[in-house]
């Protein structure tokens, strides 16, 4: 079986595996807990695992929150944003090619009374500081645009569109799930991103852990925003709950694999890529089309149109053999949200499939595409 799925989630890499398992047998101490050996341990791997994922993103430590992934950070940052500062303003801007978990909680607001301007993408999916100047509004409070999209890989100018929002002081959040890993972030130099979301389990981590950074100021003060989950406050009193050890050991894994690997696995998912497109180029001729930009995009995410053929009848075909999807795994019975907003017609999206690869796809296995 080859798996070209991995845009939805990914394996876990062996290493993380086995820094995981003590975790989950002797060491399966409370790292809020004190004083004796488990707890210290316990304190200590997440301590480690944070400075990893602190690594990945040249962020500092205290500026990392361990959730449980991507859809609670996103859920975390765009309420909490919006509550906390909602006698400031109640605009707030974000793109129609968002993720659902950052979209429902924009259409959440919205009925809840906020205004909510959404930012329509260009043909590959990206939107432009143009746009986004054209937009804002003295009330504008949070401005949340994705770093690389799910199904067309395609990268917004992040570092335009922060800067743009720190001249005119306002908050930006960018939903980094697709890239963490996969493109070299420094938030050093990208200091208009205030809040960012990350999930481990599509960089070879595990499932159920992720990742809010959080921008802190000069004294090493968190950027406020009102907590969405509210308890013992274990995560600087903004996310509460008894941390998950064994999975923020395994994200701390991925993360430090993810940043000592990242020339190999880049050069690797850009080789195999080409392969692939060129299979499917001389296989199929005209009879296929890309719908992403391929000389601007994350590595690996292919999303090509199959003519006159419907994705999901080729994809139960494919299924013996390859893993792949029609887009995003997290809405996969309506047709794309994200391939409707950049012009597709109803027949070419239906006619779409998702290939997403990763340094597991092995080149040779990509052969298979010429005996289709
Ligand atoms: N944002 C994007 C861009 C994603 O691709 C995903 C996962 N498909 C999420 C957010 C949500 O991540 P999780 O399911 O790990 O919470």
């Amino acid at each position: 079986m080859l798996y070209l799925d991995n845009s939805a989630t990914t394996q876990i890499h062996p290493s993380v595996k086995d820094a995981m398992m003590p975790f989950l047998f002797e060491q399966f101490g409370n790292a809020s807990s004190k004083y004796y050996d488990q707890a210290t341990h316990a304190k200590n791997a997440v301590d480690e695992a944070r400075q990893h994922v602190a690594d990945l993103l040249q962020a500092k430590t205290n500026e990392i929150l361990f959730t449980s992934g991507s859809t609670e950070s996103n859920n975390m940052f765009i309420k909490g944003v919006a509550h906390h500062y909602k006698n400031k303003g109640k605009h707030l801007i974000t793109t129609e090619v968002e993720h659902p978990s950052v979209l429902e909680c924009f259409n959440f607001l919205e009925q809840e009374g906020y205004e909510i301007t959404l930012l329509k993408p260009d043909k590959y999916g990206r939107v432009s500081v143009e746009q986004l100047a054209s937009s804002i509004r003295p009330d504008t409070i949070l401005v949340s645009v994705m770093w690389g999209n799910n199904e067309l890989g395609s990268l917004n100018p992040i570092k335009e569109l922060s800067d743009f929002c720190k001249t005119n002081n306002i908050l930006f959040h960018t939903d980094a799930t697709q890239v963490l890993g996969k493109i070299k972030i420094d938030l050093e130099s990208y200091q208009g991103i205030t809040f960012l979301s990350g999930s481990a389990h599509k960089f070879h981590g595990p499932k159920g852990i992720g990742i809010a950074y959080v921008r802190s100021d000069e004294y090493g003060i968190l950027t406020p925003f009102t907590p969405l989950l509210h308890g013992g406050g274990q995560e600087q009193d903004l996310r509460s709950g008894t941390l998950a050890l064994h999975n923020i050991v395994g994200m701390g894994a991925a993360s430090k694999i993810a940043q000592q690997d990242f020339d190999k696995n880049f050069e690797r998912i850009t080789q195999s890529e080409q392969l692939l497109i060129d299979i499917l180029k001389t296989k199929f001729g005209t009879n296929i089309a890309f719908n992403n930009d391929l000389n601007d995009k994350i590595p690996g995410i292919l999303s090509v149109q199959f003519k006159g053929i419907n994705n999901e009848i080729l994809l139960k075909k494919l299924a013996p053999y390859i893993a792949a999807s029609t887009g995003s795994a997290c809405s996969s019975s309506k047709p794309s949200h994200v391939l409707s907003a950049v012009g597709l017609s109803i027949d070419d999206i239906r006619s779409t499939v998702r290939f997403s690869l990763s340094s597991y796809t092995e080149p040779q296995e990509l052969e298979i595409f010429k005996s289709l």
